[in-house]
């Protein structure tokens, strides 16, 4: 991999055998192999152990989850907060599982959509509860930074199964508690991440 950076850092008019560019092609496959770490993951290895039968059915929110993604369409960051949350059927996760499960998604080449339901699904998958709700509200450089359709460069999305879809009240009960910044709220409104392959 590190020679197609140098080269590509040749491409760009660069040289790559200056001071400062000598280790840049180690650290870029570093942290490439990082942010792509979500591939390798295994979802039971992640949830292993943390999947506990409880008697308890209220509504489980882990909110203003931190997440960082790249955009698959120009490998550039996209990032910003997730919310899930979920109604137990008789199986919760373990509270800090929740997180862990957003890295896996994010670390990967994404669109926010395709992030959002991927989350939603596997925790549906993983304790069958009666509704999950996944928000994910994220900024995305590819348009932010190349000066396209600026203002949409801010996207909401969310996955709604179960109850949270069927219900309205328990749909509005959740963005309550998360407050969303923003008032788009319907379950496939546009987005950036599709905007920014209009061009
Ligand atoms: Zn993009």
């Amino acid at each position: 991999m590190q020679d197609l950076i140098r080269q590509l850092l040749t491409e760009l008019g660069e040289d790559p055998d200056r001071e400062g560019l000598m280790r840049t092609p180690l650290r870029v496959e570093k942290a490439l192999r990082f942010l792509t770490s979500g591939y390798r993951a295994n979802i039971e290895e992640v949830l292993n152990d943390a999947l506990f039968t409880v008697d308890y059915s209220e509504m489980v929110i882990v909110k203003d989850i931190d997440f960082y993604s790249l955009c698959e369409h120009h490998l550039l960051p996209f990032f910003g907060k997730c919310h899930v949350a979920y109604i137990p059927n008789s199986r919760v996760i373990g509270l800090s599982k929740i997180p862990r499960l957003v890295d896996v998604f994010a670390r990967r080449l994404q669109i926010q959509e395709r992030m959002t339901n991927e989350i939603a699904q596997t925790i549906l998958q993983a304790i069958d509860p009666r509704g999950v709700a996944v928000v994910c509200e994220g900024t995305h450089l590819c348009m932010s930074m190349r000066g396209v359709e600026k203002q949409n460069s801010f996207a909401v999305t969310s996955a709604m199964l179960g109850i949270f879809r069927d219900n309205a009240r328990t749909r509005m009960e959740f963005l309550e508690l998360i407050k969303l910044r923003t008032a788009v709220m319907t379950p496939t409104s546009e987005s950036a991440s599709l905007v920014c392959v209009n061009d």
